[in-house]
């Protein structure tokens, strides 16, 4: 699951929250992301906060 290994790696550097989004359609991690992905044009981002 290299998706999760990145969010985990991520969350552990980072003190402070972490947000982020995730296109459900290509699972692109967007750190900060509009309301397209940018990755394949979908707008079905999930959206993730710690
Ligand atoms: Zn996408």
């Amino acid at each position: 699951m290299g998706v999760l290994d990145a969010v985990t790696e991520r969350v552990a550097g980072r003190s402070d929250s972490v947000s982020l989004h995730e296109c459900r359609d290509c699972g692109v991690i967007l750190e900060s992301a509009g309301p397209v992905c940018p990755t394949c044009g979908s707008t079905e981002i999930a959206y993730y906060e710690w």
